[in-house]
């Protein structure tokens, strides 16, 4: 019985192990085969760009974020959370992002046509990955595509998120200033997940910050993320930075953030993020505002 028993756990055990492998293979294979995919899609133009629209407090349209969008037909849509890591790791990051930045200025541009710039221009944000920080002249790339498209510097707003300030933070100062000098303005994304970010801003010349719909999700309904929202909101006022709020999904979490003295909004209660034909369209039909959903008439017939 004891051997029986032996057997059966070795046995137990080499099963499990095939398993394993067997598993790491598939994960290991996926991935490779995704990189491939990526590859092909870079050199072939298979990324699309959505954006998803900012308001101010009067719901009236002041720009929008830049989101890359990826279905390979083999696959089906991958997330950028998925795919833009692996970009990353396989140094594809910087033409993946050139081709979204160069899509993204020509739309701006188009979409500032006639607008009065100086009263109403609407500005593109565009995420970049902290990895384009440690190499590459990444101002210069981006500057080229900017004369390019013929867009204004001004109008363009780059999202940082905060691991670009932990690493190497020198050389990112500079690479920072020299945006600045061109005249870019300079977001945090997803402000109030990670690590003392508070030094950073006094650190750093950023313009905007972002906070991120984990704290704008419960706002409504939990006293604590209310009160982490509102000195956070109090903060970006105190030290004149423009503060956005990401992930605005309902009335009231608007309602809150805007009697809190919010500056921009975005998120799903405005609108998801759209193809570029449909940003095209949204600008062009409730005069540059996105209409608050008709109130229900709840008075009996
Ligand atoms: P992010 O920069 O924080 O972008 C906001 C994300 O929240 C987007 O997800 C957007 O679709 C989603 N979102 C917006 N409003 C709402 C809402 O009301 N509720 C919920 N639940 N979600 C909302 P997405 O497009 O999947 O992008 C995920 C992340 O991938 C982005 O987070 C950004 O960090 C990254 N990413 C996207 N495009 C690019 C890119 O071109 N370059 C780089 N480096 N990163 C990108
Ligand atoms: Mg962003
Ligand atoms: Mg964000
Ligand atoms: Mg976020």
């Amino acid at each position: 019985h004891a051997d029986a028993a032996m057997y059966a756990a070795k046995g137990n055990g080499r099963n499990n192990f095939q398993f394993f492998t067997r598993e790491l293979n598939h994960v290991a294979t996926e991935r490779l085969h995704l990189e491939a995919a990526l590859r092909h899609a870079i050199d072939h133009d298979g990324f699309e760009v959505h954006y998803q629209p900012k308001t101010d407090a009067n719901r009236r349209i002041i720009g929008m974020e830049a989101l890359a969008r990826w279905r390979p037909p083999e696959y089906g849509p991958i997330s950028p959370d998925r795919f833009i890591p692996i970009a990353e790791d396989s140094g594809l990051i910087l033409p993946l992002t050139m081709t979204i930045l160069q899509r993204a200025f020509v739309a701006t541009r188009r979409w500032n046509e006639g607008r009065d710039l100086k009263r109403n221009p609407l500005r593109i944000a565009v995420n970049l990955s902290p990895r384009l920080f440690l190499s590459d002249d990444i101002v210069s790339h981006v500057h080229r595509l900017l004369r390019d498209a013929d867009l204004s510097p001004e109008l363009v707003e780059l999202e940082i998120t905060e691991t670009v300030f932990m690493s190497r933070s020198e050389r990112v100062l500079e690479t920072l200033i020299q945006f600045k000098q061109l005249g870019l303005q300079l977001a945090m994304d997803d402000f109030g997940t990670g690590y003392s970010a508070l030094s950073y801003l006094r650190r750093f010349p950023l313009d905007i910050i972002k906070i991120d719909r984990s704290l704008v999700t419960g706002i409504e309904r939990e006293e604590e993320v209310a009160m982490i929202a509102r000195a956070v909101l109090s903060l970006g006022q105190s030290l004149h930075k423009t503060v956005v709020a990401e992930g605005v999904e309902n009335q009231a979490q608007f309602d809150f953030l805007r009697s809190q003295g919010c500056d921009e909004f975005q998120g799903y209660l405005l609108s998801r993020p759209l193809s570029e034909a449909g940003m095209s369209e949204l600008l062009q039909s409730h005069g540059g505002f996105i209409p608050a959903p008709q109130s229900v008439d709840s008075t009996p017939a």
